[in-house]
């Protein structure tokens, strides 16, 4: 039998980059296959390429074609003829129909782990995994893929599970977060994304000593969109990284115009959600904003949250080390909120941490709690570093908090995020008041 599964020659069914069958013919491909052996269990697994896009941004688009190239290797080296078929569908997303019991799914993505890692790119490039079993034989194959996708889409970007099986479960949800997709870019091109600021206080001295900037999306026909809900759509596209992008100059524009206005300036805290630390131009970024908008560094803090650093301990402290070294201050959110909060504080050059809302809420609840506040305020003090707490909402917890020494808090107790406006009227009135 010809071994013609994935050995293509070249010709109209192939992929001229990678050799590969291109998409049309692997439908037509597969079709025949899966009607031929009615005995064997298949499985449909689309693979892509967390933020290729950003990748072809990143370096030359040769770059981009080598790990392809590589990738497609790989199959034809690795899976079997006789019984596998592979495409490169479009871009960076490759589709294999594979009988069930052939497929080592995390074997397939350590190797190409190994695979990409070898070329040298100074860059995280991880393969994720979505599979369909074939339960239904009867339906076309391009929707076997679609339903293969649909488990890609759902963990592309999530660091801790790099493959996924489709549930029926999954179409709802996916259709939602598809719709919103569509709409992020016009978003963004029409403003429809603004920021509001969180003022941050010492409850001792009295005074707002910063504010947390926190990206709002007014959408003209559904209103307001919790960040909650466009948030993680965003972490799974990879537009989170303009998307914060234009939060930083925001907040830097907004600095500019109160100093143009001779008024007074307190620190304004980003989030840096952790897709941001596979952009190697980062620093520069920030430099940049900083030179055309005439800022120092202290007026620009940097949050970055605690899970980024289960993704890639090394890559984010050389990243941190380098913001130090610009001047700017980082600090960590929602400590306490994942596994790796002392490892972090052992490893990292932070200034500050912010305590996870979850402390407070259950301070009141729980005497333990209110204890291991008390000793993470004492930590970080021993460390030298300042301690935000987060989700203060009541005079209670407001004074329990004070109680525990030279901590800062968040919350609606004192202010929620305001409108640009708003705050600035708050800052005005608070810190000029005689105390
Ligand atoms: P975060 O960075 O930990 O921000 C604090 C969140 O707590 C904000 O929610 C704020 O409105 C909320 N909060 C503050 N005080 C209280 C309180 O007393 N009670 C309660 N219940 N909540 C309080 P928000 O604005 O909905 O943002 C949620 C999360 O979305 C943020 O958590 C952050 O992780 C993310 N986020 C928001 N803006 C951005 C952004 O520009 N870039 C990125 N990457 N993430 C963002
Ligand atoms: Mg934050
Ligand atoms: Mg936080």
């Amino acid at each position: 039998m010809k071994a013609e599964g994935i050995l293509p020659t070249v010709g109209s069914k192939f992929d001229e980059l990678t050799g590969l069958y291109n998409r049309e013919a692997f439908l037509r491909e597969a079709t025949t296959l899966l009607g031929a052996r009615y005995d064997v269990g298949y499985c449909i697994v689309c693979m892509d390429i967390s933020c290729f896009k950003i990748i072809n941004d990143l370096f030359h688009m040769d770059t981009g074609n080598l790990i392809l190239q590589s990738a497609a290797e790989y199959f034809k080296e690795t899976l079997n003829p006789r019984t596998t078929l592979c495409c490169r569908a479009s871009a960076d997303h490759f589709i294999i129909c594979i009988p069930s019991e052939e497929l080592r799914i995390e074997q397939i993505i350590k190797d190409l782990d190994k695979r990409i890692q070898d070329l040298h790119i100074s860059h995280n490039i991880p393969f994720f995994a979505g599979i369909y079993i074939v339960d239904k034989r009867d339906l076309p194959v391009d929707q076997m893929c679609d339903r293969a996708g649909m488990a890609l889409n759902r963990i592309k970007g999530s660091y801790l599970t790099r493959y996924a099986y489709y549930d029926e479960e999954m179409r709802d949800k996916l259709i939602q977060e598809l719709l919103m997709t569509n709409n992020l870019e016009i978003a963004l091109r029409e403003r429809q994304f603004t920021i509001f600021l969180q003022p941050i206080f010492d409850p001792r001295k009295n005074v707002i000593v910063s504010a947390e900037a926190l990206v709002r999306w007014f959408h003209p026909v559904h209103g307001m969109v919790s960040p909650g809900k466009f948030i993680p759509v965003c972490e799974k596209n990879g537009f989170i990284v303009r998307l914060d992008r234009f939060v930083w100059e925001e907040a830097c524009r907004f600095q500019r115009k109160r100093l143009d206005e001779g008024k007074q300036i307190v620190p304004i805290s980003v989030n840096l959600s952790r897709l941001n630390f596979y952009s190697l131009d980062l620093p520069e970024f920030l430099s940049m904003l900083l030179a055309k908008y005439e800022l120092e560094p202290w007026m620009l803090k940097l949050e970055v949250t605690e899970s980024a650093y289960t993704d890639n301990q090394v890559q984010l402290l050389d990243m941190i080390s380098t913001f130090k070294g610009l001047g700017f201050s980082v600090l960590m959110d929602d400590f306490g909120s994942g596994y790796s909060s002392l490892n972090m504080l052992k490893d990292m050059p932070l200034e500050t941490i912010k305590v996870d809302m979850a402390f407070i809420r259950e301070l009141e609840k729980s005497e333990r709690v209110a204890l291991i506040l008390k000793f993470v305020v004492q930590l970080a003090e021993a460390l030298g570093m300042g301690v935000v707490v987060e989700g203060v909402e009541t005079e209670k917890q407001c004074k329990y908090v004070a109680s525990l020494g030279e901590v800062a808090i968040q919350g609606y107790y004192f202010s929620r995020p305001l409108p640009m406006p708003d705050y600035e009227k708050f800052l005005d009135k608070h810190n000029l008041q005689p105390r």
